[in-house]
């Protein structure tokens, strides 16, 4: 789980207390008065800090503003407007005008919502961040923001069900040809044409958990150049930074493992300044904007991302070892057991084999049904990456309206059960899943 990346959270610090940003987060203001609005002196910022920071440090401090001195509410303001004021109409003009980066409506933009973009850049190690209402306006504003009528797609067949019947159901209308390829990448040369303008991969998959080669899969498409997107949802930056390998853009589902706790709808594209713009444009005009109150328990969410995740992937670990020795289970999907087709490749390319898994029962669907009806401590719900660990039927949920061979190239088949593991202690979990087995 070690990560030495260069982030430097001060940097992130600096930016928002740049003249215009100073204006701009006014709008949330009074660091340096009182309750009763006398002026205190703040301490002037010398205890910066000059070394790389770690992840969990990035976590905590990235994107927040400076908070040394008298009176700094540590936890993050929620900036809970729609709208910003002017000072005057000149400084509107230079709005308009492109020349001011004042804010002017939550749509647009807004501090907390900056809050959250730039701790969420700083943890992929990117340069720029774009939140929006869900991990679906992140995906789609991503792909419409790099595609247009007349372009095509490549993209792993094994990818969320929303992704996956967006591209199915949605951008052949659009004028956008959608090719799929498997985890593999087998055949990949000869789907790129010369229209190809995006290659678009998820690993670990949800919700099989294969893995895609993150390293075959960038040369492919910087070789084709081509807009490389990744859904690092299952992954987490904890895991994995696929910008550090050379991807254009990372999408998330941040409503899982970013805020954490099952109580919020998010997304976020992570990716260099130009690309952020795009996405913006498309969140501005396509209307998945953010809500201020969901970024901030974005932001609070990801303050404790590393830990939650470290002790998740080792509850993971204990219920998937647990269920490849019941008899009642045909083969568990988890990165981490050696039987796992991805297993050396999750070595090689990831800090940890995560807390998503699933598991065929031998009984197939009414044997699964039975398992999802008969547990007590795990929740039967959809959705993961909360505190609680959940059971799903991905045929009942994310792999909805799918054909029988759709379902079969996305490995799964009507006993699957995934499961996402949380933070509980894994004795329970267990204990839980051998009453629900029996
Ligand atoms: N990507 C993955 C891997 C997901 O699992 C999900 C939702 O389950 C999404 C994207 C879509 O995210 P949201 O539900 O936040 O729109």
């Amino acid at each position: 789980m070690e990560d030495s990346r260069p982030v430097n959270i001060l940097t992130q610090g600096e930016r928002v207390m740049l003249p215009a940003a100073r204006r701009q987060i006014g709008a949330c203001r009074d660091k340096s008065r009182t309750q009763n609005g006398a002026l205190m002196k703040n301490k002037p910022a010398t205890n910066r800090v000059h070394r790389k920071l770690g992840p969990q440090t990035t976590a905590i401090h990235g994107g927040e503003p400076p908070r040394h001195g008298v009176g700094a509410p540590v936890g993050t303001a929620i900036c809970r407007t729609s709208t910003f004021t002017f000072s005057s109409t000149a400084e509107m003009k230079l709005w308009a005008e492109g020349k001011s980066k004042a804010y002017i409506y939550t749509r647009y933009g807004n501090p907390t919502m900056s809050v959250a973009e730039q701790k969420i850049a700083a943890l992929e190690g990117g340069e720029a961040a774009v939140v929006t209402a869900s991990g679906m306006a992140a995906i789609s504003s991503a792909l419409l923001g790099v595609l247009k009528c007349g372009d095509e797609l490549i993209s792993t067949a094994q990818v969320y069900g929303g992704s996956y019947r967006l591209m199915r159901d949605v951008f052949p209308d659009m004028g956008i040809k959608v090719h799929q390829v498997d985890t593999d990448l087998a055949g990949l040369e000869e789907l790129a044409t010369p229209r190809t303008r995006c290659l678009y991969v998820e690993t670990p998959t949800n919700p099989t958990l294969r893995l895609v080669d993150l390293h075959k899969a960038i040369t492919f498409a910087k070789k084709h150049k081509l807009i490389s997107i990744i859904d690092n949802t299952f992954a987490t930056p904890v895991l994995q930074n696929p910008l550090a390998m050379g991807y254009d853009i990372v999408v998330h589902s941040a409503t899982k493992a970013l805020a954490g706790h099952s109580d919020v709808i998010a997304g976020v594209a992570v990716g260099n300044k130009h690309w952020m713009e795009r996405i913006r444009h498309m969140v501005i005009y396509l209307g998945g904007s953010m809500d201020p109150e969901a970024a901030y328990l974005l932001i609070r969410g990801m303050k404790t991302l590393g830990v939650r995740i470290e002790r998740q992937c080792k509850n993971a670990m204990a219920v998937a070892k647990f269920l490849e020795k019941h008899p009642k289970v045909a083969r568990v999907h988890y990165p981490g057991l050696a039987s796992h087709p991805d297993h050396q490749l999750a070595k090689k390319q990831m800090r940890g084999f995560g807390t998503m898994m699933a598991f065929d029962l031998k009984g197939g669907l009414s044997a699964a049904r039975r398992f999802c009806d008969r547990v007590r401590l795990f929740l039967l719900a959809a959705s993961l990456g909360g505190v609680e660990s959940l059971v799903i039927l991905p045929i009942y949920s994310s792999h909805y309206n799918m054909s029988a061979e759709e379902l079969q190239r996305a490995n799964v088949s009507a006993g699957t059960v995934r499961v996402s593991v949380g933070l509980e202690d894994s004795e329970d979990l267990i204990a839980d899943l051998q009453q629900a087995l029996a």
